[in-house]
């Protein structure tokens, strides 16, 4: 009997979307960006911020995330035409700000093949070392 209690609780909570994180729960970035949780922010403005990675994969390895949590390049609209040339300008600025005089490397991951762990679409920045290519 207790069971059948369990059981139907928990049917009615997953049905009701109660299992679900809430739809406005803030991403990784968006609490970075809010200073929420630590992060190393080297430039922003109303429309993005520009942050070191956790993890770099390269001497300089910043990250440029949009203010709006749009979750993919998949996911961008023609509404965010401008905000996408912005991001690319912000790379330019903080790679020259970094000194990245030899070149530098710029890479949107978007999805699973191209292993995007973080819901929240940005713009890798790379630079300090030789890339090579093919990526991996
Ligand atoms: P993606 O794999 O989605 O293209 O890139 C996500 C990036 O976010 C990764 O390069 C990863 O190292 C970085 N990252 C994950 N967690 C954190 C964090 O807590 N702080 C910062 N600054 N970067 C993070």
């Amino acid at each position: 009997m207790e069971l059948a209690l369990l059981l139907l609780r928990w049917l009615r909570d997953a049905f009701s979307g109660a299992m679900l994180p809430p739809v406005s729960e803030k991403t990784l970035f968006q609490k970075i960006m809010d200073r929420e949780e630590p992060g190393d922010i080297l430039y922003e403005d109303d429309l993005c911020v520009a942050l070191r990675d956790i993890n770099p994969q390269a001497p300089t390895h910043v990250l440029i995330v949009p203010r709006n949590p749009i979750p993919s390049l998949d996911a961008l609209t023609e509404e965010d035409e401008t905000l996408v040339g912005h991001l690319f300008l912000v790379a330019q600025k903080v790679a020259a700000d970094e000194g990245l005089t030899d070149g530098y490397r710029t890479v949107f991951n978007n999805g699973s093949d191209a292993q995007q762990t973080v819901a929240h679409v940005h713009l890798h920045l790379l630079g300090g070392r030789r890339m090579s290519w093919p990526p991996g």
